[in-house]
């Protein structure tokens, strides 16, 4: 057995304890204790709380003393949402973007997921899995404990294998846990695009030869589909959702970004574990998802990203008992972005969530999308030990500087994953 260790000396400790995922009213219960205290054994939390209650534990004497100083500690963010491995920036489609061609022009001459697809696949391994190592540094250092990451950027048998092993090898080389998504139905590739029966060939091959590959290897956890114009209709995303779900992979869903599908209450019906973007859903979605298990998640970062006005409309969701969660879309096209905290403060500007709202929609919410939530999101004994400490005294602050990083250390299993040390940025 390691040698314990005992968080004291926050100012706010945000447990996020007690109540699962968190809907409507419950959002903005952070579970704050003044002068708290986590006591730490084995990367798990043996015991939290108020400081006097803590240091009573029969392991806190000879526990060593990590003092946070008057800042604030909370539980990892849990980003839920990526597109982690991919070979290069989309900078130059950024700048045509500005100077007039929307996202979907882009994407019809061309460039956008197909102009990542071309990388992707001419790219090795080893400089795949550099560029990820390097951003899976920067989410720690932003905070995030645990990401979700999808494949979708291959979409050929080799390819899409490629990124999903990276998932797993990825897991093993560092510390942040990965839980692996399979995103063969992000587009439809060019290859395919030429010929009339090509959309259902390709689905074919995501289904006869992919799905079966990946349950075998298990290489996934969730099958997830871009239901949207370009992209895959209502009844191609249906087909796939279901095969994914015959191996084992349960459904996510990205829905209602660009244009409405219906994709979300699809979603709904087949218990996917979140339908993610929202930008335009209608009363009756909101509905569906209030009613629902199914995690609403939002991704303001690509709204932000795109210069789009329209965000989703996150207080309809709340207001009417939607789990809602929030998560960077870390992706090269639209939204290059792994700063939960930057997400926290658009949420907070933009869609009008409060700062407790948002960080609960950062941490328990997310987890309880990735199945996770009996092991991560809040700061439980007997949970894993995905700590985050930030340079400020208030939690509210964490929103509030926006651009800012004011995160200080970031703890995983009972381990500092990353410190920020008074040069800098470690
Ligand atoms: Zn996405």
């Amino acid at each position: 057995m390691s040698i314990p260790t005992l968080i004291t000396g926050a100012s706010q400790l945000l447990t996020l304890g007690g109540r699962g995922a968190r809907r409507g009213a419950a959002l903005a219960n952070v579970g704050l204790i003044k002068n708290g205290a986590v006591l730490i054994s084995d990367g798990l939390i043996v015991a939290v709380g108020p400081y006097a209650q803590v240091q009573a534990h029969a392991l806190a004497r000879a526990a060593q003393r990590l003092d946070a100083a008057g800042r604030v500690v909370l539980p990892g963010f849990v980003d839920s949402h990526t597109h982690l491995i991919h070979a290069a920036s989309r900078a130059g489609e950024y700048e045509v973007r500005i100077t007039g061609a929307s996202y979907e022009e882009i994407a019809k001459r061309g460039g956008g997921i197909l102009n990542s697809v071309n990388k992707l696949r001419a790219a090795t391994s080893d400089t795949l899995k550099r560029r990820a190592l390097s951003a899976l540094k920067q989410f720690a250092a932003y905070g995030t404990t645990t990401i979700e990451a999808k494949s979708g950027y291959g979409l050929d048998l080799a390819s899409e294998l490629k990124t999903l092993k990276l998932h797993k090898e990825l897991l093993t080389e560092q510390p942040l846990d990965i839980v692996s998504t399979f995103l063969g139905a992000h587009v439809i590739p060019a290859e395919f695009r030429r010929r009339p029966s090509g959309a259902k060939e390709y689905i074919s091959l995501l289904i006869d030869k992919l799905l079966p590959e990946i349950a075998a290897q298990k290489l996934a956890e969730f099958c997830d589909v871009f239901c949207e114009r370009g992209a895959f209709n209502l009844a191609q995303s249906k087909q796939i959702l279901e095969a994914g779900k015959r191996y084992g992979l349960r459904p996510r869903i990205h829905s209602e970004q660009l244009s409405r599908t219906g994709g979300t209450q699809l979603a709904v019906k087949l218990g996917a574990a979140s339908c993610d973007h929202l930008e335009k859903i209608d009363r009756a979605d909101i509905g569906a998802l209030a009613k629902s298990k199914t995690v609403a998640t939002l991704l303001p970062g690509c709204d932000f990203h795109l210069g789009l006005k329209q965000y989703a409309p996150a207080r309809d969701l709340i207001d009417a008992g939607a789990i809602v969660a929030l998560a960077t879309d870390y992706n090269p096209g639209t939204s290059p972005t792994v700063s939960m905290p930057m997400i926290l403060s658009l949420a907070c500007t933009q869609l009008r969530m409060t700062p407790a709202e948002a960080i609960s929609a950062a941490t328990i919410n997310p987890a309880y999308s990735l199945g996770c939530e009996k092991q991560i999101g809040s700061l439980e004994v007997g949970k894993l030990a995905d700590i985050s400490i930030f340079d400020v005294d208030d939690y509210r602050e964490i929103p509030y500087y926006f651009g800012m990083n004011t995160c200080h250390t970031t703890i995983k299993r009972g381990q500092i994953v990353y410190f920020k040390s008074s040069l800098g940025t470690n």
